[in-house]
């Protein structure tokens, strides 16, 4: 199986990244993937793009170098009732939405049960397809309801490779994704990697998800990077045509 999906990047628009859509497109082709998610931070976000950038992106491309492009968000999670920042009419034209918390960014960590019901809540929006970096023990979360739940609300759980790269500052990712992993291997759940690329030389960037997941023999059948046609069951754009 290759390694054929990235759906977790960053260009010039979110503000603190680097490339643009061609360049990050051109990367993806470069490492023989067929679809990348380019998913800007939503406007919490200081210095990413207004609003207006989400409405227009029905006027780009959606192929470049033979690699499918899924334009959407990575949305900032606001409250402990699963909240996001953007209205719904919108997040329901993005081709994929990822919803994360951001830790300072309108949201404070709170109790373990707060964080678990922003998550879940988060995963009862129809529109919103990953839960991005969960993996952060600044913001304990009850991983077992998550995993479950990951199922019944059909969304994702992402392994971040950001997080898991040394240097990062989030708190224990390393052991939180072990427990996510080991949770969803237990009860048959896929997961996704996703790089969280922020310049193009990251995009496709799986090394040190890949480590954890080969020592704890995660299948690969549940990685949904591997395989299209799973992925394209979790992603707004294609949850038509399955
Ligand atoms: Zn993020
Ligand atoms: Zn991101």
């Amino acid at each position: 199986m290759n390694y054929v999906a990235d759906m977790h990047t960053h260009t010039i628009a979110s503000g603190h990244a680097y490339n643009t859509i061609t360049e990050m497109a051109k990367a993806a082709a470069d490492v023989g993937l067929k679809l990348l998610g380019i998913t800007e931070h939503a406007v919490s976000m200081p210095g990413t793009c207004h609003n207006f950038y989400f409405q227009n992106l029905k006027m780009v491309k959606r192929e470049l170098f033979d690699v499918e492009l899924a334009l959407g968000v990575e949305l900032n999670i606001i409250d402990y009732d699963g909240n996001v920042d953007m209205e719904q009419s919108l997040l329901s034209q993005m081709d994929v939405a990822i919803a994360s918390i951001h830790t300072g960014i309108k949201y404070e960590a709170g109790s373990i049960t707060q964080n678990t019901n922003a998550i879940l809540q988060a995963m009862k929006n129809p529109y919103i397809n990953i839960i991005g970096h969960p993996d952060d023990s600044r913001v304990p979360m009850d991983y077992k309801e998550l995993v479950l739940a990951s199922r019944e609300f059909n969304t994702l759980l992402e392994i971040n490779n950001n997080s898991l790269t040394p240097g990062g500052w989030r708190v224990n990712p390393y052991e939180n994704d072990k427990h996510i992993l080991e949770l969803c291997a237990e009860n048959n759940i896929p997961i996704i990697i996703g790089s969280d690329a922020h310049s193009f030389d990251k995009v496709g960037c799986h090394d040190y998800a890949i480590k954890l997941i080969d020592e704890l023999h995660f299948p690969q059948e549940l990685i949904a990077n591997y395989n299209i046609k799973l992925i394209k069951k979790y992603i707004n754009k294609y949850r038509k045509e399955c």
